[in-house]
């Protein structure tokens, strides 16, 4: 079973992200990945912005690891305060008219599988 993505209620304006392992709301963006294409195309534009550094290129979707199976998607890294040496991937994929989340940790598995 996957982890829920939640959220806290900091204000009426905004929310913050909590932690799928700890539930604190003490996490700290990374690397993000950008998977962008049309409907079904074959090729992907995958660019990823880390520390500063930008590298895209255009690549198979098949041999990507694009949330979405059919359309776009994204994976923002997370490091949480409380909980050392571990490293979460938010992963959002577009899925026809939603916009799906779910957490997983850098290994592959999501949070929920872990303990
Ligand atoms: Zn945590």
């Amino acid at each position: 079973m996957k982890a829920q993505v939640r959220v806290d209620n900091i204000s009426t304006n905004r929310s913050n992200l909590l932690c799928p392992s700890c539930n604190e709301g003490y996490l700290h963006q990374g690397i993000v990945e950008v998977f962008n294409r049309q409907e079904d195309d074959e090729n992907i534009r995958y660019t990823v912005v880390d520390s500063g550094n930008i590298h895209s290129q255009t690549i198979p979707n098949a041999v990507s690891n694009n949330p979405s199976s059919r359309r776009q998607g994204l994976i923002i890294h997370f490091e949480c305060e409380h909980c050392q040496d571990t490293e979460f991937k938010l992963c959002i994929a577009q899925h026809k008219g939603l916009t799906l989340m779910d957490w997983e940790y850098d290994d592959g598995n999501d949070p929920g599988s872990k303990s």
